[in-house]
């Protein structure tokens, strides 16, 4: 019998916006506010004749830092969690699943909305902001290395290239796009919405999900076939 996966130790990196949150913090944001010129911005970033950080950044200069409470305010209160993220986090506590958080949003709504979860700092990878200006401006702690071309901003094949093949089993979980290259790189995909069109048109192995009940099925399921 050769060594196979069940000696490596199964890390989870997963998604934030769409994917522990039901809807995307950023677009919600945004549109709640509605500065004048952001519709121009988002199709730009989506259509990808900008990088999501030169997107992502735009959008939010549209805001005077002056909204800051309102902004905070409502980010949090706008968020809903997708249904069985607590019982997903115990179980990978139980199944001693180091369990990350790979997030293309910002600090402001990420932690606080993540607060309740009591996930390890150091395992929650988001972008920043500053509201010393006149208007918000996102700050950028986690770029694409040298093996992204991407312009990121917050690069989650950067972090997944830190946890080596060799020693891990690589899980992403996400819901868009910006999951894709992550994606590519991982043993297994969890996907849903754009993800999984994505995985489809280019062939890449993927499980669909809709709640983290999903996950917990899938993963539990995968240990006793094997
Ligand atoms: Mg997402
Ligand atoms: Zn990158």
């Amino acid at each position: 019998m050769t060594q196979t996966n069940t000696t490596k130790k199964r890390i989870v990196f997963c998604d934030f916006d769409g994917t522990i949150t039901v809807n995307d913090n950023i677009i919600a944001i945004i549109k709640h506010f509605n500065p004048e010129g952001w519709e121009r911005i988002a199709e730009q970033t989506i259509a990808q004749e900008i990088s999501i950080k030169d997107g992502v950044g735009q959008l939010f200069r549209l805001l005077p830092s002056s909204m800051q409470e309102e902004v905070i305010a409502f980010s949090i209160s706008n968020a809903r969690i997708r249904e069985g993220f607590a019982e997903f986090l115990a179980y990978c506590a139980e199944q001693h699943i180091e369990f990350y958080v790979t997030s293309g949003g910002i600090d402001f709504f990420v932690y606080p909305i993540l607060e309740a979860f009591h996930i390890p700092i150091d395992h929650i990878y988001c972008n920043s902001s500053d509201f010393s200006g006149d208007r918000i401006e996102i700050l950028w702690p986690n770029p694409c290395d040298g093996n992204c071309t991407n312009d990121c901003g917050m690069c989650k094949t950067t972090i997944m290239r830190r946890f080596p093949p060799e020693q891990y089993e690589r899980i992403i979980i996400g819901d868009s796009v910006t999951d894709f290259e992550g994606a590519k790189l991982a043993d297994r995909v969890y996907s849903r919405s754009h993800l999984t069109t994505k995985c489809k048109e280019l062939g890449l192995a993927h499980s669909k999900y809709e709640t983290f009940y999903d996950i917990i099925q899938s993963m539990s399921n995968e240990r006793t076939e094997s």
